[in-house]
């Protein structure tokens, strides 16, 4: 049997972060720069009334349309699929306007992987696999197999799991000796 590797898709394959950064240095009125947002969270450096504007943005149509694809994952992503059974899991209910955006967004850049490999769901802790690579804690306390944070803003601080910073980090964990 093929060791079974679960993707995040929002901060692991599409960078939806960085998407929010250009939209807040564009179009909020903030002082704050680049970096400072790779280094602290949006909770940290918004204030609320900038936060729930950030989130409506996040509901709009089209919003995932667009999302640029984050580097190197769609070359590793296409090897790891020579030797593991990769799926992806994203929790969309949370925003119903994106099933769809989602779905078309997979299907562009990640072709190879088939659509019975896509999981759309609400509660992360549903998911059977021997690994889940997800920039959100909460998604891997509730998983049962091994989870794997990836790097991202609001999650620097944490310590209680392994952690992978980019998709060479990715490659280096499961590749190297294939
Ligand atoms: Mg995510």
């Amino acid at each position: 049997m093929m060791v079974r590797i679960t993707l995040d898709m929002d901060d692991v394959l599409a960078d939806t972060n960085g998407k929010l950064i250009d939209i807040v240095l564009n179009e909020f009125n903030t002082l704050h720069s680049r970096e400072d947002f790779y280094q602290h969270s949006f909770r940290e450096l918004l204030h609320p009334k900038q936060l729930k504007k950030l989130y409506s943005i996040l509901h709009q149509p089209g919003f995932f349309r667009d999302i640029p694809v984050v580097e190197n994952s769609v070359e590793v992503v296409r090897e790891l699929s020579q030797y593991y059974e990769i799926y992806v899991a994203t929790a969309a209910m949370e925003f119903p306007n994106s099933f769809r955006e989602k779905f078309d967004w997979l299907h562009t850049h990640f072709p190879f992987i088939p659509w019975t490999n896509l999981v759309f769901c609400g509660n992360k802790s549903i998911l059977s696999s021997d690994f889940l690579i997800d920039d959100h804690v909460k998604n891997l306390i509730s998983f049962k197999g091994k989870g794997i944070l990836y790097s991202a803003p609001h999650n620097l601080k944490e310590t209680g799991y392994n952690r992978v910073a980019n998709w060479g980090d990715i490659s280096d964990l499961f590749l190297q000796k294939k």
